[in-house]
């Protein structure tokens, strides 16, 4: 049975404009979690705010259970992706096709208003589920996870849900990322005597070859749902004027984590590989600079609790019960390091977050809270 309202407030949500701060034509998350604090007093639900940044809290929901001391977590984002390249009007959500259209409706609106709902829909018909139900709508999830992590502090849990576009799979491995430069340093020369220089785009080289083959030797390490871990050199700059002696030159590299790997341990190997070229070439002089960007991977054990009863439920949709793994960073690891056993599931395609053409499938929105309602009810 379709959940009233459930596409009016995903319509909603869309008109209010969320990209995140950090991002051109950005505003603080403050007026959709206004929007959010209406909706649940509106329906009688307690909630409050985490201030995260000024005006960019998150705002948290609450309905109590039955069961002293247990409680589950469902966590979405309410920040989105700039507009930038959007070939459709970004905040006027239109339905054709089966479809929402609009920034922000599938990752990850289309997800917070099932969860919204769910919470709702259980204190309409006056049930009680078995655990304590927190919900959060968190902020600075496409920037850098300090919504989360505030929402973190302190927290305990048996489950957390998150939702991301996953087409509706129940996602137990994701990958962390790790982000960084690394600077080589020579002298500068004119040009006409070279040999008075030490050129640091040469010595570059022989480091951008040497992580190429460190990116072929993670093939060697396969996750089961992952595959391997990667290692991508993605910017070079270094230079002034062809008649110089170049005498800076840095790289920035993106590396893919797989779960387990911790983001120190890899850069020390790196470490060890840059010490390696400066022992054979004398005069190199690099370093690594600290990550920009350093989050863990997630894994969640196919047979704890949360990723069983998510089987079943999908199972009983007539959905796809599966677990599996994807390539991208979500909120779910920050809950799982905090001891929560964590899965990732929502409505949409990863494919089209992001994208210049956004949008949500209706009949996924639809699952999806009825998937969450169950899981609330259910979970004990
Ligand atoms: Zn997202």
């Amino acid at each position: 049975m379709a959940e009233p309202r459930l596409l009016d407030t995903l319509a909603e949500l869309v008109r209010i404009n969320s990209v995140s701060p950090s991002y051109p034509g950005g505003r603080p998350e403050k007026f959709i979690a206004a929007y959010i604090r209406d909706f649940f007093a509106q329906r009688g639900i307690e909630t409050h705010e985490q201030e995260v940044f000024p005006d960019r809290p998150n705002v948290v929901a609450r309905l109590p259970g039955r069961v002293p001391g247990k409680r589950i977590v469902f966590e979405a984002h309410t920040d989105t992706v700039a507009i930038s390249g959007m070939t459709i009007p970004p905040f006027e959500p239109t339905v054709a096709d089966g479809k929402l259209f609009g920034r922000g409706s599938c990752d990850d609106k289309g997800g917070l208003c099932a969860m919204m709902h769910a919470l709702a829909s259980l204190k309409r018909d006056g049930i009680t589920p078995p655990c304590e139900v927190l919900l959060c709508a968190a902020v600075d999830e496409e920037y850098s996870y300090r919504g989360v992590v505030k929402f973190c502090e302190g927290l305990t849990g048996q489950a957390a849900v998150v939702a991301e576009p996953t087409d509706m799979r129940v996602v137990i491995a994701g990958k962390g990322v790790l982000r960084w430069k690394v600077v080589a340093r020579g002298r500068a020369a004119h040009s006409s005597k070279p040999h008075l220089g030490v050129n640091a785009i040469s010595h570059m080289a022989r480091v951008i070859l040497a992580f190429e083959e460190e990116h072929r030797a993670l093939a060697a390490r396969q996750h089961p749902l992952l595959g391997p871990g990667t290692l991508n050199v993605g910017l070079v700059s270094g230079g002034v004027q062809v008649n110089f002696v170049p005498d800076e030159c840095t790289i920035e590299i993106d590396r893919r984590l797989l779960p387990g790997e911790k983001p120190d341990d890899v850069l020390a190997g790196y470490q060890r590989m840059l010490d390696r070229l400066k022992a054979d070439a004398p005069g190199l002089n690099v370093e690594q600079l600290p990550p920009r960007t350093r989050d863990e991977g997630l894994s969640t054990p196919a047979d704890a609790a949360p990723v069983r009863l998510a089987s079943e439920i999908l199972r009983g949709l007539r959905l796809n019960g599966e677990p599996c793994g994807v390539p991208f960073g979500s909120d779910a690891s920050k809950l799982s390091r905090q001891g929560l056993p964590s899965i990732l599931i929502g409505p949409g395609s990863i494919d089209r977050a992001h994208a210049a053409v956004e949008y949500v499938e209706c009949d996924q929105v639809e699952a999806a809270f009825e998937f969450y309602r169950q899981f609330m009810l259910r979970f004990e």
